[in-house]
């Protein structure tokens, strides 16, 4: 087994409706937001974490491919080397020597996307790419509405966009990992691009769009 390439695919993820990835409620000051989003601790800039989009994407590919149901809506963890979601995205039995080691490592790598440089320099001017919604639900009794502040990303704000994918050749000259970047990562990518990212989803928040997509030699790519 060995690697032969690495891929890339990188360029700007397009917030374009209120974009909110929760940062937890573990954390909550008295008279503080009780929905914020995800910041870098540091610069308190809002980021992305890889973790979020890789997921969001292997999510639903396994809808796609029906992997959701004979897995009780747990991610597959199947391990198996012709499973293209285990395949790509890893699986809870990469460690444990158990399923089907053939499958070799993970392929898939998706960095945190921190902002762009032009809504970096305006976050540092104050300008404001974050904006307080409030959302309410309505108590079912008194028919009061109840507003909940969250915290989202305005529209228009663009993340640096980066994942890696390595080819491997597992005895096929690396051709299941090559249709695999076509069929599994573009796909789940377009997939991501037609639901949300984050919280919300359901009542308009997340939708997002890729833009400017270059591939490891700087050539356009288009999903
Ligand atoms: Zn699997």
């Amino acid at each position: 087994m060995k690697q032969i390439a690495s891929k890339k695919i990188s360029g700007s993820l397009v917030v374009k409706t209120g974009l909110h990835i929760g940062a937890g409620n573990d954390r909550v000051e008295i008279g503080g937001m009780d929905n914020p989003i995800i910041r870098n601790p540091l610069t308190q800039e809002p980021y992305i974490p890889g973790s979020s989009i890789k997921g969001k994407m292997r999510s639903l590919l396994e809808w796609k491919l029906d992997k959701v149901k004979q897995f009780s809506g747990k991610p597959c963890a199947c391990g198996r080397a012709d499973c293209p979601v285990c395949r790509v995205f890893g699986s809870a039995n990469n460690n444990r020597g158990s399923a089907d080691d053939s499958k070799g490592p993970t392929r898939l790598i998706v960095r945190d996307a921190g902002l762009s440089s032009e809504d970096r320099q305006k976050f540092n001017e104050g300008k404001p790419i974050i904006e307080e919604k409030h959302e309410n639900s309505l108590n079912r009794i008194t028919a009061e509405a109840n507003p909940r502040p969250i915290e989202r990303v305005v529209p228009g704000v663009r993340f640096d966009f980066e994942l890696v994918y390595r080819v491997i050749d597992t005895g096929d000259n690396g051709a299941i990992d090559e249709s695999n970047f076509e069929k599994v990562v573009k796909e789940s990518l377009r997939l991501l691009q037609n639901d949300y990212l984050g919280g919300g989803g359901t009542r308009g928040n997340g939708r997002i769009e890729f833009a400017s997509l270059r591939d490891e030699h700087g050539k356009e790519i288009t999903l």
